[in-house]
């Protein structure tokens, strides 16, 4: 039913401080219908840029986003407000996503009215299905956000863009600021949501131990590229490019064995001036001389796995 393919095949940017800032550049993704893809990355990596750049709230210097085929520079009236409503966001912090002058009633009742999935005369019970699926007691609405706990908050963030019945979610570090018990409770109420409503799900983290359970592939992205995809089980027992093994060296787990991890040296360098060739190579511990002045071409190592490295085009 739904074929997202959010596809940015040039290069993108933003402006930051004055300073034209390559956030994301020459990243190329898709997302299948019913799948939830991870992206994950150090931050300032262009993770939130890319995510919102998909949500329509940022704007591309270049590229391309397709939604179900479609180019949405393309949409218009009717496609353009379906595109705007099945795509939805979830932030990272549900303090200030909230309107903290609004009642929770407004807050996820809003879009449902002006999107005429619901009617006012509707609205209560309207609302008592979809918190009540998000896990908020429905009566409820006329509390204020700060009447609520951070885990709570994140449920009204989570109601909020389910009230208006997207086929697709992009969450951006959206468990990043709850307690690791809280954490635990939303990502499965994620899970929960997308088997029911077989929703696509970009689902943005720093931390790769929480994207592991609940994605079906991983990007790995780094200064603004994307460096390798691959499934879960690839990503964590067979992972190819150095920084994804890097990456994965911070997850603590007992069960890996037999892979060479290296530690991450080094801070992320500034996106205003990155690294030439692979901008990984100054943190690299398989750096060669090519990689410092070439950039490493995107290169499908096997069937759906994409590595961008140098090491994956050497005989
Ligand atoms: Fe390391 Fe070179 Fe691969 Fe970059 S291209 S990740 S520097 S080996
Ligand atoms: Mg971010």
């Amino acid at each position: 039913k739904l074929d997202f393919a959010g596809r940015i095949a040039r290069s993108l940017g933003s402006n930051m401080r004055e300073e034209r800032v390559q956030a994301v550049d020459s990243v190329d993704l898709s997302v299948m219908p019913g799948e939830v893809l991870g992206l994950v990355g150090e931050s300032g990596c262009g993770k939130s840029t890319l995510g919102r750049m998909l949500c329509g709230i940022l704007p591309r210097s270049e590229g391309k986003i397709y939604y179900k085929g479609q180019d949405v520079d393309t949409l218009k009236g009717q496609a353009l407000k379906e595109y705007n409503v099945n795509v939805q966001m979830i932030f990272q912090d549900p303090f200030a996503s909230l309107n903290p002058r609004k009642r929770v009633r407004k807050i996820i009742g809003e879009a449902p009215l002006f999107h005429k999935l619901t009617t006012s005369s509707e609205l209560n019970d309207y609302l008592a299905k979809v918190m009540l699926r998000c896990g908020l007691d429905p009566s409820y609405t006329h509390r204020y956000p700060h009447q609520f706990s951070g885990g709570q908050r994140q449920r009204i963030g989570i109601a909020r863009a389910m009230a208006v019945q997207p086929e697709c979610l992009v969450c951006d570090e959206s468990v990043a600021a709850l307690d690791v018990s809280i954490q635990a409770q939303i990502l499965n109420l994620f899970m929960e949501l997308r088997n029911e409503l077989n929703l696509t799900c970009l689902f943005i983290s720093h931390d790769l131990g929480v994207v592991e359970h609940i994605s079906d592939r991983i990007a790995v992205m780094y200064l603004g590229r994307v460096v390798e995809v691959a499934s879960v089980d690839d990503i964590f027992n067979n992972p190819f490019h150095p920084y994804t093994k890097a990456l994965l060296n911070e997850v603590p787990r007992l069960d890996r064995r037999g892979v060479d991890f290296t530690p991450l040296e080094g801070e992320i360098p500034s996106p205003l001036d990155p690294p030439s060739g692979c901008h990984f190579h100054p943190r690299c511990p398989r750096v060669m001389d090519i990689c410092k002045t070439e950039k490493p071409v995107d290169t499908e190592v096997a069937p759906g796995r994409r590595v961008c490295c140098h090491l994956a085009t050497m005989p």
